[in-house]
């Protein structure tokens, strides 16, 4: 089997919100992908505009920024050996009416309700996967990951622990 790439995944508030598509998208999560951590957290504007940087000065900056920090979100590092794109295809495009259009059973074109409140964030490649995934678990070790953890995550043992919402190490 190949090795695990990790990408980061973000549940949006709206979505958030919705037990509709939480449970729908955490069924996806935990069935395609092994989930190596998951958190919940809220944004201040701070931590929202610096996550967005990349944005500063487009038109859909500032609402973006306050939708983000609209209520709190799910953060969740997954892996597959094609993590990133995988997280992206499912996704959709970023537009949702796009995705409603051309691919109607994505992520974006089932639960999304605007181009801004577009259900959920991907990663859009490897070195960006790493640089958020620091941004937003600072303790991750990439070096732990890469030299003891990505192996057992691979080829087991593992379970899914539903509470934390995160497969483990079977002991
Ligand atoms: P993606 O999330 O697919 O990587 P971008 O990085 O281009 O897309 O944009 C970041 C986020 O900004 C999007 O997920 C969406 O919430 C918002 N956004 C992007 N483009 C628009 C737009 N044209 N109108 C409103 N919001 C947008
Ligand atoms: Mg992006």
């Amino acid at each position: 089997m190949q090795k695990l790439q990790l990408t980061l995944a973000i549940i949006k508030p709206h979505a958030v919100k919705n037990p509709v598509a939480v449970s729908y998208i955490r069924n996806v999560l935990k069935n395609s992908f092994v989930v190596v951590k998951t958190k919940n957290v809220t944004l201040d504007k701070e931590a929202a505009g610096k996550f967005y940087k990349e944005h500063v000065g487009k038109f859909f900056y500032n609402r973006l920024v306050t939708f983000m920090t609209s209520g709190s979100i799910d953060l969740h590092i997954i892996g597959h050996a094609n993590a990133v794109e995988l997280w992206r295809r499912m996704l959709g495009p970023t537009s949702v009416y796009k995705g409603q259009f051309e691919d109607p059973y994505c992520l974006r074109g089932i639960f999304g309700i605007s181009d801004t409140r577009n259900v959920a964030h991907g990663s859009d490649s490897y070195t960006s996967a790493e640089r958020e995934i620091k941004f937003f678990f600072p303790d991750f070790s990439f070096y732990h990951w890469h030299n003891s953890d990505e192996v057992t995550y691979r080829k087991g043992p593992i379970i899914f622990n539903n509470h934390l919402f995160q497969h483990v190490r079977r002991l």
